[in-house]
C-alpha cells in the first residue's frame, strides 16, 4: 500500500511505544529484545552519555541520581508547580524546569529518539513524522512542549493525539453504532484519568475528562514496599534511596505477579547491603492495599459522568486502558461501578499507541479516514471589566473550535486594550491561570464607543490562537499561544476543577457584587445628574422612591453583600423608569423644536 510513513507514539508517564501501519495493519514494533513497551526513564552520565528505557532503569540501584522517570509530569510547566521529582529541579530561565541541566523536552526527546531508533531499525527505513499522544487534560503549553519534544528528536509531529481518543481507535470503537458512548478508564503507572466520548456520524468526541495526575500503580508498589518492610520489622522511610528503590522495584514484581496468581514471596535479599527481606503476600494482601487506591478513581469516574450529563447504564462500552487495569481487584471494581463487563480486548498498555498508529495511518493515506474530536479540558476566556473571567470557550467543548466575543473601551480616548488570555473555571480573572497578555492597539473613541472583536480559535492540536480586531481600522493582533515562555501558569487541571467547586458560593457571590457594583457606579451620577437637572418631570412620590432606591443602593454598596445589592440596584433601575422616558421625551421636544 502507498502511503507517507509517520509513526504512532505513546509517549507514556511510565512506560512509551511507537507503531506504524506496514501493509495495511497498524502494528506496534518491538525493540532488538522483542519488547513493544520502553520505560520512559533516560540515564544521562558524567560524561554526557546518555541510556533510555530499560538499560537506563538498571542504572537506578547504583546511581539513583542520575535516573529520570516520569519527565511527563514536567512538560511544559512551570517550576514550582511540581512539588518533588526523581531528581532535584531547578528553576530555567523562561520560568520553565529544568532537571539534570536539560529542560523536560530535552528529556522527553530522548525517549523520542529512542522509539525512533527502534522504528527505523525495524521498519529499515527513516521516519521523519510521527502523531503522538497526551493526556486530554494536557492544556495549551504542555501539548506545545510535546511537540518541540518531537522536534527535538528530529520528527514533525503532524498531530498532537487525545489518550482516550486513541484508545477507543484502538478498540475499534468506530465500528460503534452512531451515538455510541464509551468510557476509558486508564490507570497506568503515574496517574489515573476517565473520558467519555461519543460517537456521532463517524466522528468521535471526548465528552467529558476528569483525571488525577498523582494516581497510578507507583502508588501501589510503596503502599505493597511499605507493607512488605513493615511486616518485615524495618522502617522504610528511614532507608536510603537506593535501597528503597530496591524495594519499590520488588513491590512491583510482586504486584504485577498477584494479577496472575494468588500467592508470592516479596523478596529482598541484603536490599541496603545487610538486611535481607523474606514475606509471603496473597492477593487478598495487595486487594486490601489497592482498595482506598481504587476508590480514589471511582470518585474521579463519578465526576466525569456528571460534567458528560451521563450515567452508566447509558454507556455502550467500557475499555480499560494502562498496565494497571491488569489488577483484577481493578477489573472487578470497574464492572461493578459501570455495571458491565469491561472490553478486554486489547493490551490495556498497547491500546493508546495502536491508537496513535492508527491515526497516523489515517494521516499518512496507508488507513482509511477517520475524524477525530477532541475537547477543551479548562474554559478559556478573557479578563474584563472589575476583574471577571470572561469565558470565550467553556471546558468541554469539542476541537477545533471557534468563538469570540465584542469588547469595547472602559475610558474616553485609551488607544488600547490590555487582553489578559485565561484559563480556569473560577469566577474571578486572578484565580484562572494567565497564559498571556498583550496590547490591542484600536482608535481612540469616547467611552464605550471602541469596538474589538476578539476570537479564539483553538486548532486540531489544542493550541490557541488570538486575535484581536479593530472594527474601526480592521487591523488584527494574532498571538499564538503556545510556548511555557509565555506567562502560562499551568497547576493540574483537576486542582483548578476542584477548587472552582469548593469556591464555588464565594466565587459567585464575588461575581453578583462585582457586576452589581459595575452597574451602580455607572447608575448613581447618572441619576443624581438626571434628578438635579430634571427632577421635576416625576411626581413628587417617585422622586421619593427613587432617592431611596439611590440611597438603598449606596448603602449596599458600602455594606458590601452581593444580592442585597443586586436588589436595590434592580430597583434603582425600575425607579428609574419613568425618570428616564420623561428625559427622552423632553430631549425629543427639544429636538423638535430647534427644528421648527
Ligand atoms: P502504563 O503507564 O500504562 O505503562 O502502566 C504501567 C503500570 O502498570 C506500572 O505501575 C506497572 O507496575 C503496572 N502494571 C503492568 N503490568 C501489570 C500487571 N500485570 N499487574 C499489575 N500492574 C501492572
Amino acid at each position: 500500500m502507498t502511503g507517507e510513513l509517520i509513526l504512532g507514539i505513546d509517549l507514556g508517564t511510565t512506560n512509551s511505544a511507537v507503531g506504524a501501519v506496514e501493509s495495511g495493519f497498524p502494528i506496534l514494533l518491538a525493540d532488538a529484545d522483542g519488547r513493544r513497551i520502553t520505560p520512559s526513564a533516560v540515564w544521562y552520565g558524567d560524561a554526557g552519555q546518555v541510556e533510555v528505557g530499560r538499560k537506563a532503569l538498571r542504572r537506578r540501584p547504583a546511581d539513583p541520581g542520575r535516573v529520570i522517570t516520569s519527565v511527563k509530569r514536567l512538560i511544559g510547566r512551570r517550576y514550582g508547580d511540581e512539588e518533588s521529582f526523581c531528581v532535584p529541579m531547578k528553576p530555567a530561565p523562561d520560568g520553565g524546569i529544568t532537571v539534570l541541566d536539560r529542560s523536560p523536552e530535552e528529556v522527553s526527546s530522548e525517549i523520542l529518539k529512542e522509539l525512533k531508533r527502534i522504528a527505523e531499525s525495524r521498519l529499515e527505513r527513516e521516519a521523519s513524522k510521527a502523531v503522538i499522544t497526551v493526556p486530554a487534560y494536557f492544556n495549551d503549553a504542555q501539548r506545545a512542549a510535546t511537540k518541540r519534544a518531537g522536534e527535538l528528536a528530529g520528527l514533525e509531529v503532524v498531530r498532537i493525539l487525545s489518550e482516550p481518543t486513541a484508545a477507543a481507535l484502538a478498540y475499534g470503537l468506530d465500528k460503534l453504532e452512531e451515538r455510541s458512548r464509551v468510557a476509558v478508564y486508564d490507570l497506568g503507572g503515574g496517574t489515573f484519568d476517565l473520558s467519555v466520548l461519543e460517537m456521532q456520524d463517524g466522528v468521535f468526541q471526548v465528552l467529558a475528562t476528569r483525571g488525577d495526575t498523582r494516581l497510578g500503580g507507583d502508588d501501589l508498589d510503596l503502599a505493597l514496599a511499605r507493607h512488605g518492610a513493615e511486616r518485615g520489622g524495618i522502617d522504610f522511610d528511614s532507608l536510603d534511596d537506593s535501597a528503597k528503590v530496591r524495594l519499590l522495584e520488588e513491590a512491583e514484581r510482586v504486584k504485577c505477579a498477584l494479577s496472575d496468581r494468588g500467592e508470592e514471596t516479596f523478596r529482598a535479599p541484603f536490599f541496603d547491603g545487610v538486611h535481607s527481606l523474606e514475606v509471603p503476600l496473597t492477593a487478598a494482601d495487595l486487594g486490601k492495599l489497592a482498595k482506598p487506591w481504587i476508590a480514589r478513581t471511582l470518585t474521579c469516574c463519578r465526576q466525569a459522568l456528571a460534567d458528560a450529563g451521563t450515567e452508566t447504564s447509558a454507556l455502550d462500552a467500557v475499555i480499560l486502558v494502562g498496565g494497571s487495569t491488569r489488577i483484577p481487584a481493578v477489573r472487578q471494581a470497574v464492572a461493578e461501578f459501570f455495571g458491565r463487563e469491561p472490553d478486554l480486548s486489547q493490551h490495556p498498555d498497547e491500546a493508546i499507541a495502536l491508537g496513535a498508529t492508527i491515526q497516523a495511518g489515517v494521516l499518512g493515506g496507508t488507513l482509511r479516514k477517520m475524524v477525530l474530536l477532541d475537547v477543551t479540558p479548562l474554559s478559556l476566556g478573557v479578563e474584563t471589566f472589575g476583574g471577571l473571567m470572561n469565558v470565550l470557550i467553556p471546558r468541554n467543548t469539542t476541537i477545533p473550535c471557534k468563538a469570540g466575543e465584542m469588547f469595547t473601551n472602559a475610558a474616553a480616548g485609551q488607544a488600547s486594550m490590555r487582553l489578559r488570555v485565561l484559563q480556569g473555571e473560577r469566577e474571578m480573572a486572578r484565580d484562572n491561570w494567565e497564559l498571556g497578555l498583550f496590547d490591542v492597539p484600536f482608535e481612540p473613541a469616547p467611552k464605550g464607543q471602541a469596538r474589538v472583536g476578539v476570537q479564539f480559535r483553538i486548532d486540531e492540536n489544542g493550541i490557541l490562537e488570538v486575535l484581536a480586531r479593530d472594527t474601526t481600522t480592521g487591523r488584527d493582533t494574532v498571538v499564538e499561544i503556545r510556548s511555557a515562555a509565555i506567562d502560562v501558569d499551568d497547576e493540574a487541571v483537576e486542582r483548578m476543577v476542584g477548587e472552582s467547586v469548593e469556591h464555588a458560593f464565594d466565587d459567585m457571590a464575588e461575581r453578583i457584587f462585582t457586576e452589581a457594583r459595575l452597574k451602580a457606579e455607572e447608575l448613581l451620577p447618572a441619576v443624581d445628574q438626571a434628578l438635579a437637572t430634571a427632577g421635576e418631570l416625576v411626581p413628587a412620590d417617585e422622586r421619593a422612591e427613587i432617592e431611596a432606591a439611590a440611597a438603598e443602593v449606596r448603602k449596599a454598596l458600602a455594606d458590601g453583600q452581593p444580592n442585597p445589592l443586586k436588589a436595590a440596584v434592580q430597583r434603582l433601575d425600575k425607579a428609574t423608569e419613568a425618570l428616564a422616558a420623561a428625559l427622552v421625551e423632553r430631549a425629543m421636544e427639544q429636538a423638535l423644536e430647534r427644528r421648527m
